[in-house]
C-alpha cells in the first residue's frame, strides 16, 4: 500500500498495488504548477487510488496535446496531489513528493526535456524524451 497526502492533513490518498510507472516531467506547466525545476508522478489506474479530504481543480488547457489536464490540489495548504490527463482516461499522475515514502520511486523516465531546467541533469542511462514518451 503507497500513502501519502498534503501538508495540511486534509487530504490523504491509498494506491494499491505498484505504480505503471514513474515519470519525471520537465514541462513548463508542471514546473509553475509543482513549484520545482521539474514534477515527478506515480503513474497509477485511478481506480486504485482511493482519496479522503476536498480535493481543488484546475482545469489546464494550455497543453501541448491540446487535451485539458485536471490538476487537482489541495484548496487549504495548496499541496498539489495529482493530475487526471484527459487523454489518458483512468490514469492518475500523483505527486510523488506527497508520498510518506518516495525512496522506492525513482523516475524510470524523463519526458518534455526539451523544456530541462538548464543545470537540471538527468541521471545517465535514464531514459530521456523532447516530449512524451512513445
Ligand atoms: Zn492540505
Ligand atoms: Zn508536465
Amino acid at each position: 500500500m503507497i500513502e501519502g497526502g498534503c501538508n495540511c492533513g486534509g487530504v490523504r490518498y491509498r494506491i494499491e498495488g505498484a505504480p505503471i510507472t514513474v515519470a519525471a516531467c520537465h514541462c513548463t506547466r508542471c514546473r509553475r504548477q509543482s513549484g520545482g525545476t521539474f514534477s515527478v508522478n506515480l503513474v497509477v489506474p485511478i481506480a486504485q487510488m482511493t482519496v479522503t479530504g476536498a480535493l481543488s481543480r484546475f482545469t489546464d488547457r494550455d497543453t501541448t496535446s491540446g487535451a485539458a489536464v485536471q490538476r487537482e490540489f489541495c484548496g487549504t495548504c495548496g499541496s498539489p496531489i495529482r493530475s487526471l490527463i484527459d487523454a489518458s482516461p483512468g490514469i492518475a499522475a500523483v505527486k510523488a513528493g506527497t508520498l510518506d515514502d518516495p525512496d522506492p520511486y525513482a523516475p524510470a523516465l524523463h519526458v518534455f526535456t526539451r523544456s530541462k531546467v538548464a543545470w537540471v541533469e538527468v541521471p545517465a542511462g535514464v531514459p530521456q524524451f523532447v516530449e512524451n514518451a512513445g
